[in-house]
């Protein structure tokens, strides 16, 4: 028994057999393979800092093979060319086989990424609707569609594009697992998966799953377990692909794009954030100050569309600020799996130093500490706790600019309206923005006026299936995820044209 994150009697029966084996491999084409020189990582629980597993980290060599894989099966496995209510039919399989283990995959993802369980569940939950959104889309899809133009017959016709590669971040892994992999199986496309080297659980339960149920014909689904620098390149750089899609930080998405740029591989960008909320003086200021503080304390602040720069209307400033610092030291601090826990861990400790980081370089720079944050014990837990944290002052200030991503939020004044539209597009990031005002013609011009992919009213971080969620600037390009454009970017048209 090679687990020692907690007692088996913790976890469940499947969860304890699942990671009861020295080492967990990757997945390709329907097998489990070790990496070809053997080399493995540990993967951490983040609330106790002990090791839960190790998985095969896979090299180039290995990746390359799962991408021939992923090429192969587009070509042979029938998988493509499958009638699309047969295709639908095994995609909603795989939800029902998913939902049917939800307890276990909600317990593997709060384990694996320092998740609250019920967050866990919700990102779960939120995979298998995603799943159960696309196979119903891509029924009604016009494969064929007809244009009408004089003295031609002309029709566009629409195909999969061959295998597609997915690399995700650790901070929502099944949920992201989910947007990714949907539209583009059920547009009949084959996939390579280079899950976040933090939090490769989720997505090798889900392997386990349709290879055990034959979910999936061999070589569709490809899991390649590794390190960003050796696998995650190996999937950027691999010219096979047809599609691209990145989640991540801005850093690691430019070298993806330029990567993908020179394969000529059409890329989707998803990154990161510096979110504001413009809160005007007519709102309730304790619903919105109670919204805002359980939106940056969800998942502990990991979360790229927070609102992580609260701009406050000057009449209200002082009474909001202390509703929200009240509230904040309120929260409760715990193991992710303990029932009663608000906010549990960061991923890890690079992340606790950046977050800790961030602090000390905003107040160098002249920002004031509304409320302290810092680290955070949890009584015999020796994983990677902080308190929440709220800064003030100049929105030039290094904590207001660069994104964080820990539940520390900065809080600024403004005076009017706009004053607070120029102050939330002062940013190179463009994710969700929010307004918060009971006025909802200002709200829907605010809404409209912000520079970024999503603009939401009196509510931050919302994302509901069918309602395109993209970023724009620093934090995305190329299309977003979770509508009916997504799920277009996943097929290849052609345009077919017969003189008359
Ligand atoms: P990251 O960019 O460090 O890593 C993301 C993925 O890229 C991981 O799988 C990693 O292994 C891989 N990677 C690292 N180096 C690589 C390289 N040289 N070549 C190829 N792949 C490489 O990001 P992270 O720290 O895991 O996640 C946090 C970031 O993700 C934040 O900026 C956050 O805002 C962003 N994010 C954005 C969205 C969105 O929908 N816009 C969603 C979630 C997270």
């Amino acid at each position: 028994m090679s687990t020692t994150i907690a007692p088996t009697s913790d976890l469940l029966p499947e969860v304890a057999a699942f990671l009861d084996s020295p080492s967990l491999k990757a997945f390709v084409n329907g097998e489990w393979i070790d990496a070809s020189g053997g080399q493995t990582f540990d993967v951490v629980d983040p609330g106790t800092g002990q090791k839960i597993t190790t998985v095969a980290s896979l090299q180039k060599d290995d990746v390359d093979r799962a991408v021939d894989a992923a090429v192969n099966a587009f070509e042979g496995s029938g998988w493509a060319k499958m009638p699309v209510n047969e295709r639908s039919a095994a995609l909603h399989r795989l939800a029902d086989a998913v939902e049917a283990r939800k307890a276990q995959f909600s317990q593997i993802e709060s384990l694996d990424c320092g998740k609250v369980f019920a967050q866990a569940e919700a990102d779960v939950q939120n995979f298998i609707d995603t799943f159960r959104y696309f196979a119903d889309l891509a029924q009604q899809v016009n494969y064929r569609s007809v244009i009408g133009v004089k003295g031609h017959e002309a029709w566009i016709a629409r195909h999969p594009w061959g295998a597609c590669g997915f690399i995700v971040p650790w901070n929502f892994p099944f949920l992201l697992t989910g947007w990714g992999l949907a539209p583009a199986l059920a547009a009949g496309n084959t996939c390579v998966l280079k899950p976040a080297e933090d939090t490769p659980l989720s997505a090798l339960y889900l392997c386990k799953v349709v290879q055990e149920l034959d979910l999936l014909p061999a070589g569709v689904l490809n899991v390649t377990t590794g390190i960003g620098e050796t696998a995650g390149a190996a999937i950027a750089n691999n010219p096979k692909f047809r599609r691209m899609s990145f989640t991540g930080s801005p850093e690691v998405g430019r070298m993806v794009a330029e990567a993908s740029g020179r394969n000529l591989t059409p890329i989707k960008c998803e990154l990161g954030g510096k979110g504001a909320a413009v809160v005007f003086d007519d709102v309730d200021i304790e619903e919105t100050a109670e919204k805002l503080v359980g939106a940056i304390t969800f998942h502990s602040g990991q979360v790229c569309c927070d609102a992580t720069r609260w701009l406050i209307h000057k009449d209200i400033y002082d009474k909001f600020v202390g509703e929200c610092a009240d509230r904040m030291k309120a929260v409760s601090i715990g193991y992710q799996l303990d029932a009663g826990t608000q906010m549990g861990p960061l991923v890890n400790t690079k992340q606790r130093d950046r977050v800790l980081g961030y602090l000390e370089k905003g107040v160098a720079e002249g920002a004031e500490l509304v409320l302290e944050g810092g680290a955070a014990k949890v009584a015999g837990k020796n994983g990677y706790y902080v308190k929440p944290a709220l800064m003030a002052g100049s929105l030039d200030n290094i904590a207001a600019r660069e994104e964080i991503f820990g539940p520390v939020a900065y809080l600024a004044p403004f005076a009017n309206e706009e004053e607070g539209i120029r102050l939330a597009n002062n940013t190179e990031y463009g994710l969700g923005n929010s307004v918060w005002s009971r006025d909802l013609v200002r709200c829907a011009r605010v809404a409209e006026a912000f520079e970024s992919g999503n603009g939401w009213i009196n509510a931050h971080n919302v994302i509901v299936h069918g309602v395109p969620y993209a970023g724009v600037g620093k934090s995305g390009m190329g299309g977003g995820v979770v509508s009916p454009d997504t799920l277009n970017d996943y097929l290849r048209p052609i345009s077919i044209v017969r003189p008359l």
